[in-house]
This record gives structure tokens, C-alpha cells and sequence, in this order.
């Protein structure tokens, strides 16, 4: 059945290491001790979540299945391309986004000066208006992986409706 919109949760951690990049939605962060996400592509945990959300919506299994971590094509990918070739994904079986939520988990840096951009780089890739996506900072208070600054994880609820 196709009627009405559907909704996908996403979900994603990345380990942070010294020296890596740190980035959340397409933008680059600068860490205060130097920290950044280690993992296969660019390990943009947001943009993971969001694309796991979108594929769990679209009823498109999961990101592994799709850009898989044993891919040496998808070595350093940039997460938005992959976000960008998922709303093609989903189209191709008649769904598109019409709204995302998310969550990012991380002790530091504070999201508050990148959160406006990272809004409009994820809206860009998902052709939706910066007002369709909305970008939630929490930390783990000092406690668990996201406490400890060992990761950053991130949530995401992404609704569809029919490609008209
Ligand atoms: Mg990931």
C-alpha cells in the first residue's frame, strides 16, 4: 500500500580518535582536544542516522546493505552523496521525504554555532526547505560512551510520503 506517509527511525555511534575529522551533517567541527570520527566513509554519524532513517521509511533495509563498510568504493564516501543517492533510492519505490528529526549525542564541541548549517546541507541533499529538518543537541553528561567523549551518536526520524 502506498497511501499516506510512513515514518523511519535511525540510529548510528562512531568512535572518536585522535586526529580524525569531526564530521556532523556536511560541516567539519574542530573538537577542543583535536578528536574526530573514525569509521570506513567520512563517518558523519548524523547523516548515517538520517540515511538509516530514510531506507527504514522507504522499507529499504539499512545503510549497510546498501553502501557497504567492505566496499573500498565507498572508503572516505562523503555521507551527503550517500544521503543524496538514498532519496533516489527511495523514490525508485515511490516514496520522499517530507520531514526529519534528529538527535546528535556528543560531549563537545557545543552544536549551537554549526546547527543552521548542517540544517541546510542536510535539506539540500534531501530536497527539502531548512525549516523541514530540525537538528537537536544533547550530551551525555559525563557518563556512558558519549559522557566519556569514546563516541558521538546520533538519532533520526525521517517521515515520507508518496513521490506524487
Ligand atoms: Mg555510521
Amino acid at each position: 500500500m502506498t497511501g499516506g506517509t510512513r515514518t523511519g527511525i535511525g540510529w548510528d555511534s562512531h568512535r572518536l580518535t585522535p586526529g580524525a575529522p569531526l564530521i556532523l551533517g556536511g560541516v567539519t567541527l574542530t573538537h577542543p582536544d583535536g578528536l574526530g570520527l573514525d569509521g570506513h566513509s567520512d563517518a558523519d554519524v548524523l547523516t548515517h542516522a538520517v540515511i538509516d532513517a530514510l531506507l527504514g521509511a522507504a522499507g529499504l533495509g539499512d545503510i549497510g546493505e546498501h553502501f557497504p563498510d567492505t566496499d573500498e568504493a565507498f572508503r572516505g564516501a562523503d555521507s551527503l552523496a550517500l544521503l543524496r543517492e538514498s532519496v533516489v533510492r527511495a523514490a525508485a519505490v515511490g516514496w520522499r521525504p517530507v520531514h526529519i528529526d534528529t538527535t546528535v549525542m556528543m560531549e563537545r564541541p557545543k552544536l549551537k554555532e554549526h546547527r543552521a548549517v548542517m540544517r541546510s546541507r542536510l535539506a539540500a541533499a534531501v530536497g527539502l526547505e531548512d525549516g523541514e529538518v530540525n537538528i537537536k543537541a544533547s550530551t551525555g553528561e559525563g557518563i556512558g560512551f558519549v559522557g566519556r567523549e569514546e563516541g558521538v551518536a546520533a538519532l533520526a526520524v525521517v517521515t515520507v510520503t508518496p513521490v506524487a
